[in-house]
């Protein structure tokens, strides 16, 4: 059988950090170490595929930028345009791995593998857990099975989605995990089982496209601003008018329960939505689908956001107000994707 071609892409994160010692597993940073320190830790990745890498930034995925994500996508359309190129592997921090990879769900024109992998442990570190999940991605992104998938996320041997999977420990190297859609395939060794997949449309399915994305950012210069406001008891809706202050095009309510808002922080809500920002009403609730909550909500057009998390529901609102600012079409966008 001919040998896949992969593309990997790297981003930094703590897959390419390093400690002091082999003990230090939090507080390092990264030191120099790239994509091709990276690929030599893994000899074994040229058994699975013909390699061929690029590193497209080097930083802790906190401080992940929205350059960084064209840039990324740029990129990766180039790659999946290739016809000798079967698949496509992304290396990146894991602390906001999952609000990347669902950019590319949902902007991606490929039905190419893509799969996003990082590290819980620096390279230096004892039971360094970075080269397995890289081999275990390049495995991944050279199956047929992963093709039309949508972009997935494969650490810790396991496979889930982009829209699922979610960052749920901050040191454990068994993190990700879907609360809803769980893993949808395993790896073990070199035998790759997959058992579901999302029924959300995603790359190929969505109305947005790179192409697209660049017109708007050609007339506007940057994504829309999107900010996330946290509920919590004593809220008063001072978060919301700074985000209003700050030109949000949008606000992502990170609320309690099914969505609920703190009758303090209402008003400025309305406020905001008869002044034409759209308001997603996400939980701080892990887990289920935030639907229709009070009748004034849905009134002054509030968007459920469905099952994403709230980092999650700011991407497709990013995205969403690219091509609309009407509530009632972004929420069937919610629905949908
Ligand atoms: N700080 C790291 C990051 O770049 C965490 C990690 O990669 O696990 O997100």
């Amino acid at each position: 059988m001919k040998k896949a071609r992969i593309a990997i892409f790297a981003t930094g994160g703590t897959i390419v950090s390093s400690g002091d010692s082999a003990t230090q597993m939090t507080g390092y940073s990264i030191k120099g170490l790239n994509v091709n320190d990276l690929i030599a830790a893994v000899p074994q990745l040229t058994d699975v595929a013909d390699i061929e890498a690029r590193q497209i930034a080097n930083i802790d995925s906190s401080s992940m930028k929205a350059s960084v994500w064209s840039d990324l996508a740029h990129a990766i359309e180039e790659e999946a345009r290739r016809d000798e190129v079967d698949g496509i592997v992304v290396t990146h921090g894991t602390d906001t791995l999952e609000e990347t990879a669902y950019f590319l769900n949902l902007l991606l024109s490929t039905d190419k593998p893509v799969v996003l992998t990082g590290a819980m442990r620096p390279a230096t570190a004892l039971s360094a857990e970075g080269p397995l999940n890289l081999l275990n991605a390049v495995r991944v992104a050279a199956s047929p099975d992963a093709c039309g998938k949508g972009v997935l996320i494969v650490l810790n041997d396991s496979i889930g989605t982009a829209r699922d999977m979610t960052k749920t420990h901050p040191t454990n190297v068994a993190t990700f995990r879907g609360p809803d859609l769980g893993a949808i395939g395993s790896i073990s060794g070199d035998r790759i089982e997959f058992i579901g997949a999302s029924a959300k449309d995603h790359t190929t399915k969505t109305p947005f496209t790179l192409e697209k994305l660049d017109l708007y950012l050609k007339t506007h210069g940057k994504l829309p601003r999107v900010d996330i406001v946290y509920s919590h008891t004593d809220d008063d809706g001072v978060m919301v008018k700074a985000a209003v202050t700050a030109g949000a095009e949008g606000i992502v309510h990170a609320g309690t329960g099914n969505g609920s808002i703190h009758e303090e922080t209402e008003p400025a809500l309305f406020e905001a939505a008869k002044a034409g920002i759209v308001i997603v009403r996400a939980s701080r609730v892990h887990g289920g689908a935030i639907v229709e909550g009070l009748e004034r909500w849905q009134q002054a057009g509030f968007v459920p956001s469905g099952s994403l998390n709230p980092q999650k529901a700011r991407v497709l609102l990013q995205l969403a107000l690219t091509v609309t600012k009407d509530p009632t079409a972004i929420d069937s966008l919610f629905r949908r994707l």
